[in-house]
């Protein structure tokens, strides 16, 4: 069967399949010669999706500049069977079903399914990194292979087949990863590791499975990685690295921005050296203080963020590897995710959270539903107070606006599901610090945002909402009869869901409205500055190459 007479026959899937698989296959003959023919293929392929607008970014980025098309090129000379398996599985269930079940879901309650779930399956470690608290836990704490399985089923029923693994150290609980990969070989599994236990076995089961991608948390050069991590942790990642390579399997690595990396993580040199190692893609994030006596010193000034964002964005145009960073990028997500918007947490113990920096949680996987998790009403505060500003360049409820969190925790008696947490909310060493920070980012990076991000304000201001999809605090402030008339639809699925996320609504607009200054009236912002209008370099709305 064709694509055509597949979508005809309704399986987008096998079109998907079918198309994948040729393109692959074509590409792989001559990268360069057939670029624009394997663009035009996939784009065919996405106008068959109802929304197309992230598969149309993802093209637009593809197009638009040296470094991401020779980062496509690079992508389609891995592994066949690998790349054609995560293309699939990206295009069809990730996104395409995704989108369908999550369409169902929002018409009922509000809200989508997770686009990724990320899950800790232990806290074990083989390692003892400096400040790590891993060490402490044991065998009996780790989520059952049960447990596992059946956090996936549900998540697949809700529509979630992005799978985020974490730590501890996934590796030590490779052979019932390796189980619940292959048995849900329908969903994409991201397992980040400091890849020290990845041997030559390990990495053919790997290179088996095509759906079980690794990222390597790196946290810098030799010396700093055998420095936090131990003598000899370098070599050995390296060696792993290399067992994947030898497989040509696609992999990434994630990096954490402190104020004492911040010139490595600026300096090209560092970047190429892993570009050239063969990693595809990093996801970066700033140091978060919620370790136990966090050195805040280490969290990088509002200066540094703005630069480093400005750095990785040029990088990406000119390089082949994918940098994405949580805050800086956040425009290209509509500002934070978590409390199920785009993602949730769950923890070792169960304990399902809003994100994977906030240790704090009502729900518990092992006597609650996912979906009772989405619908609680610690979540729906979480989703209601979205954007946490109107500057979606300051997206946190953790560093950039800490009041929100606290506030919500309190209000909600949601617990702390590790011992430091606490810390972040009641400690008043770590709040003063966040609440002048925020302060500090505030002033720098509203400026940022009034004179760089005209387009994301218009699209938003049109939106009346921060994102497309669900009701937020911006559809209740700025269409207060779209938003009455969503609740009405929720109200005939749950009562109190609707009721508690008018309540949610209410209060998010009232503390906008008390603390004004610290949010940014976007209203306010709607026209640029005369004078920098016409140089304003608009946000790339290319680099969200996810339906995040
Ligand atoms: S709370 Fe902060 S770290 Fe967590 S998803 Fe939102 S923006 Fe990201």
């Amino acid at each position: 069967m064709g694509f055509v007479n597949a979508i005809k026959g309704g399986s987008k899937q096998l079109a998907i399949n079918l198309t994948t698989d040729r393109v692959v296959k074509y590409v792989q003959k001559s990268p360069e010669k057939n670029f624009q023919k394997v663009i035009r293929a996939l784009a065919m392929m996405a106008t068959h999706f109802g929304n197309t607008e992230p598969f149309d970014r993802f093209m637009g980025w593809l197009e638009a500049n040296p470094g991401s098309k020779q980062w496509f090129i690079n992508l389609m000379q891995k592994d066949r069977a690998q790349v054609a398996n995560v293309i699939k599985l990206l295009f069809g269930n990730c996104s395409l079903k995704w989108i369908e079940k999550s369409e169902r879901l929002q018409a009922k309650y509000g809200f989508t399914a997770p686009y990724s779930i990320l899950i800790s399956p232990t806290m074990r470690c083989n390692l003892n990194c400096k400040g790590c608290y891993a060490e402490n836990y044991k065998r009996d704490a780790d989520l059952s292979v049960e447990d596992l399985d059946n956090i996936i089923t549900q998540g697949k029923e809700l529509g979630t087949y992005l799978y985020t693994i974490l730590g501890g150290e996934p590796f030590v609980r490779f052979n019932d990863l390796y189980r619940l990969a292959t048995k849900h070989s329908d969903c994409l599994f991201q397992v980040f590791t400091n890849g020290t236990l990845i041997t030559e076995k390990v990495a053919n089961q790997i290179a088996e499975l095509k759906n079980f991608i690794i990222v390597f948390s790196v946290n810098g050069d030799k010396n700093e990685v055998d420095f936090m991590r131990g003598p000899g942790v370098y070599e050995r990642v390296i060696q792993s690295i290399e067992f994947l390579n030898q497989r040509n399997l696609m992999f990434g690595m994630s990096l954490v921005l402190t104020s004492r990396n911040y010139d490595l993580m600026t300096s090209e040199a560092f970047y190429k050296t892993w570009e050239n190692r063969g990693v595809m893609y990093a996801w970066n994030f700033l140091f978060m203080p919620v370790v136990k006596n966090p050195d805040l010193s280490l969290m990088p000034s509002a200066e540094q963020r703005v630069t480093y964002g400005e750095y990785i964005k040029t990088y990406r145009e000119k390089h082949p590897l994918f940098i994405m960073d949580f805050w800086a990028d956040a425009p290209a997500v509509h500002g934070c995710i978590a409390g199920g918007r785009r993602y949730l947490h769950i923890n070792h113990k169960g304990d399902v959270e809003p994100c994977i920096f906030a240790h704090f949680a009502t729900h518990n996987i092992k006597q609650h539903s996912l979906l009772e998790a989405l619908k609680s009403p610690f979540f729906t505060a979480i989703r209601q107070h979205q954007p946490h500003t109107d500057n979606l360049l300051r997206p946190c409820m953790i560093i950039d606006n800490p009041q929100i969190l606290r506030d919500v925790c309190k209000r909600h008696n949601a617990r702390p599901t590790a011992e430091e947490a606490k810390d972040l909310i009641e400690n008043p060493r770590i709040t003063a610090h966040l609440d002048a920070y925020a302060k500090e980012v505030a002033k720098v990076v509203d400026v940022v945002w009034k004179n760089k991000y005209q387009q994301n304000i218009a699209e938003m201001l049109e939106r009346k909402r921060s994102y497309p999809e669900g009701t937020d605090r911006l559809s209740y402030r700025m269409d207060k009869t779209g938003f009455m008339q969503d609740l009405e639809r929720y109200e005939q699925e749950d009562s109190s869901l609707a009721r508690n996320i008018l309540v949610e609504a209410e209060d998010a607009y009232e503390q906008y409205e008390r603390d004004g200054d610290i949010h940014m009236k976007l209203e306010e912002d709607s026209s640029p500055p005369k004078n920098e209008q016409q140089d304003l370099p608009v946000y790339e709305s290319g680099t969200n190459a996810t339906a995040f």
